[in-house]
């Protein structure tokens, strides 16, 4: 466990908080992106290629259950370039 795992954990929560602050309700991040985070944290501590510093979306084993990894792609899409696509949905609001 050293600065990787640290750094990969943060740069989730905070992917994961502003995602949710562009795409939920309240206050961020939610229930829902709250229990996302810790899932995802829970996986970058346990993943046994951490070490390799291979990210998660090119791992082999793709440990997440097909729920979680939907949520935990739509967050990675959305940090990615997805600002377009979310602009446009709170405009539509
Ligand atoms: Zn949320």
């Amino acid at each position: 466990m050293g600065l990787e795992t640290a750094s990969e954990k943060e740069r989730f929560v905070e992917m994961a908080t502003r995602y949710c602050k562009a795409r939920h309700e309240g206050p961020a991040p939610c229930p829902i992106c709250a229990e996302t985070i810790e899932y995802r944290c829970e996986r970058i501590e346990r993943c046994p290629y951490k070490l390799e510093k291979t990210p998660c979306y090119r791992c082999r084993i793709q440990c997440h259950n097909t729920e979680m990894r939907a949520r935990v792609d739509e967050i990675e899409r959305f940090s990615k370039g997805g600002w377009i696509g979310s602009l446009t949905s709170i405009l539509k609001k």
